[in-house]
């Protein structure tokens, strides 16, 4: 199953990294930057969780020390809606390869499952998309200067997980849950 699981991944990240190019001139991620994984509730399914976990495995000692002492300390506080991802270490995601679909996508814009269009919260931070972003009336409101267009993407994680995509691929996503609770079991 993992090994059918890669191939989906190739696939997506295959799709994805088009989608990123397309919109070049509004994506501003960079080594470093971590917001997006400081505050969040990272849904993910179970052969997502059991991927992630695989790359954990593969950590060296002092990154998973370091990864073991954040999930400790999470999940003995009370259940947070947002919070930081214990994945996180020195502003950089330590299972980078082995993230799951939702770190994968974000950034661009997306239609979320009411075909909502949903521009990322860094745009706040004046990140993606903050120059063609009006806060006051929640729009898109310009081009790149490039004459680029803005554009949403259908990579809402409840399409991506999709039986179509199970069948596909031959895998099977499994129970959906966010990252804590899947780390308190
Ligand atoms: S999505 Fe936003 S917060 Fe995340 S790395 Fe990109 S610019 Fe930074
Ligand atoms: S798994 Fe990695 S990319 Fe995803 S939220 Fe955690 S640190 Fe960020």
């Amino acid at each position: 199953m993992i090994t059918r699981y890669k191939k989906y991944l190739d696939f997506l990240d295959s799709k994805l990294h088009k989608m990123f190019d397309s919109q070049r001139p509004f994506i501003k991620c960079k080594s470093g930057c971590s917001y997006c994984c400081e505050e969040g509730e990272y849904p993910l399914s179970e052969l997502e969780f059991i991927w992630l976990m695989m790359g954990y495995e593969g950590l060296d000692q002092d990154t998973k020390d370091k990864v073991d002492a954040n999930i400790q300390e999470l999940i003995s506080k009370p259940r947070q809606k947002m919070y930081k991802c214990p994945f996180l270490i020195d502003k950089k995601c330590s299972v980078y390869n082995n993230r799951a679909i939702i770190c994968r996508t974000f950034g661009l814009i997306s239609y979320d499952s009411k075909g909502k269009k949903k521009v990322p919260f860094c745009v706040d931070k004046d990140l993606n998309y903050a120059e063609v972003f009006d806060k006051e009336s929640s729009k898109i409101v310009a081009l790149a200067p490039d004459g680029t267009e803005p554009v949403a993407f259908n990579i809402d994680r409840e399409f991506l997980t999709n039986k179509e995509f199970e069948k596909e691929f031959k895998i099977f996503f499994g129970d959906d849950k966010t990252l804590y609770d899947w780390l308190k079991e």
